[in-house]
C-alpha cells in the first residue's frame, strides 16, 4: 500500500456460485484485477467492456456495494475492504461517490428531490444547519447548470431525465469527493446532454482535481473523455493503457475486434461496430486458459491450456501470449 496512490486495486476477485449453493458452479466474474490511480494526478479512467465483462462488478466492489471474494482495494492507503466502524465508512462514502446509469432509480418517486440534497449536506456534516445546506446545495446544483429554485419542491417525475441526472451528479459533488464512479452515466440521456455531462467530467478533473472511473460500453465517449482505459473480457482486464494508444493501436486481439476504424473524438458518433458476442457465455468464463481462445484467430494450443499473464509493452499492459514471455508485476 502507498499513500501517494488515490486508489489501488490489487488482485481483486469476485466469484459467484451459479445454479445452487451446493451443486452449483463457480463463475469468476472478476479475476485478478489490478489498477492504480495516483493522488495529485486527477484523471478519467474508463472501464470498458460489453455486458458480462465484469466492469460493473469491479466498480461495485470499489464502491463497497459488493464484497470481494479475495484481493484488496486501497483508498489513500487504507484497505477499504476492511474499514472499521461508522467513522471510517462515512469517510470513504464522502470521498468516493457513485453516479448510476438510471438517475430515476436513485430517487424515491414520492420524495422531493431537494430532500436528498439537503440530507447529504447535513448527514455528512458538510453543512451545520439548513441555511448553510441551502447555500451548499445551490452551489452544487449551479455547477451542473441547475439551481435550487429550479428543483425546489419538485418530485423526480416533474423533472426531465437530464435534470434528474444532473441533480444526481450535484448530490455526488456535495461531499466534495476525490473520486467519482460513474456507471454508464450518459447512456440514457440525449446527445446534447451527453456532451455537456462529458465536458463537465473533464472540468471536474481539470478545475476541481476530481478523478473519475467511467464505466461504459461506448468506446466513442471513452475516447472523447478519458486519459486511460482498461478493456475487460470475461472477468479479466485484457488491455490497460493510455486511451490514445489502446484505441488507435490495440494490441490485444479482443481489443482489435472491438475496433474497426480510428476513433473520432466525437461522442455524438456512436461506435459503429458493436461487439458481436453473446451476453454472458458461462462456458467461456469456465474455460481453462485464455477466455478469448475460442474466438481468437491467433490462438495456439498453449492458449487453451494456460492462462495468459500481463505483459508490459509500449506503455500498456496486455494479457496475451502473443507479445512476450516476460511476466510483469507492475501495476500501470
Ligand atoms: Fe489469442 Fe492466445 Fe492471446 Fe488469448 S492468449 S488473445 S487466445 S493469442
Amino acid at each position: 500500500m502507498d499513500k501517494n496512490k488515490l486508489i489501488e486495486v490489487k488482485d481483486l476477485n469476485k466469484t459467484f456460485i451459479i445454479g445452487g449453493r451446493f451443486f452449483g458452479s463457480k463463475l469468476v466474474a472478476v479475476n485478478k484485477a489490478n489498477l492504480v490511480m495516483q493522488q495529485g494526478k486527477p484523471e478519467i479512467f474508463t472501464l470498458a467492456g460489453e455486458s458480462g465483462s465484469g466492469k460493473t462488478t469491479l466498480a461495485r466492489m470499489i464502491l463497497g456495494i459488493i464484497e470481494p471474494t479475495s484481493g484488496h482495494i486501497y483508498y489513500k492507503g487504507k484497505d477499504v475492504t476492511r474499514l472499521r466502524g461508522k467513522k471510517e465508512r462515512e469517510w470513504f462514502k464522502k470521498e468516493v461517490q457513485p453516479i448510476f446509469q438510471n438517475p430515476f432509480e436513485a430517487f424515491n418517486p414520492l420524495k422531493r428531490v431537494e430532500t436528498y440534497l439537503f440530507e447529504t449536506a447535513l448527514n455528512f456534516g458538510i453543512a451545520k444547519n439548513k441555511n448553510e445546506a441551502s447555500d451548499i446545495v445551490d452551489e452544487a446544483l449551479k455547477s451542473v447548470g441547475l439551481s435550487l429554485s429550479e428543483v425546489y419542491q419538485r418530485y423526480p417525475h416533474e423533472l426531465s431525465g437530464g435534470q434528474v441526472q444532473r441533480t444526481c451528479i450535484a448530490r455526488a459533488l456535495i461531499t466534495r469527493p476525490s473520486l467519482l464512479i460513474a456507471d454508464e452515466p450518459v447512456s440514457m440521456v440525449d446527445a446534447s446532454l451527453r456532451m455537456s455531462i462529458l465536458n463537465f467530467f473533464h472540468k471536474l478533473k481539470t478545475d476541481y482535481g476530481v478523478s473519475i472511473i467511467y464505466i461504459t460500453h461506448d468506446l466513442a465517449t471513452a475516447y472523447y473523455v478519458s486519459d486511460r482505459i482498461a478493456i475487460m473480457y470475461r472477468g479479466y482486464i485484457v488491455e490497460l493503457g493510455p486511451i490514445e494508444k489502446v484505441l488507435t493501436n490495440p494490441l490485444h486481439p479482443y481489443t482489435q475486434l472491438l475496433l474497426d476504424s480510428i476513433p473520432k473524438p466525437d461522442p455524438d458518433r456512436r461506435w459503429n461496430k458493436r461487439i458481436k458476442l453473446a451476453d454472458i457465455e458461462v462456458k467461456e468464463y469456465m474455460a481453462l486458459g485464455c477466455k478469448f481462445a475460442n474466438r481468437c484467430k491467433y490462438a495456439t494450443e498453449r492458449c487453451f491450456k494456460e492462462e495468459p499473464y500481463d505483459v508490459e509493452i509500449d506503455g500498456r499492459k496486455v494479457k496475451c501470449f502473443l507479445y512476450s514471455d516476460k511476466e510483469v508485476s507492475t501495476t500501470l
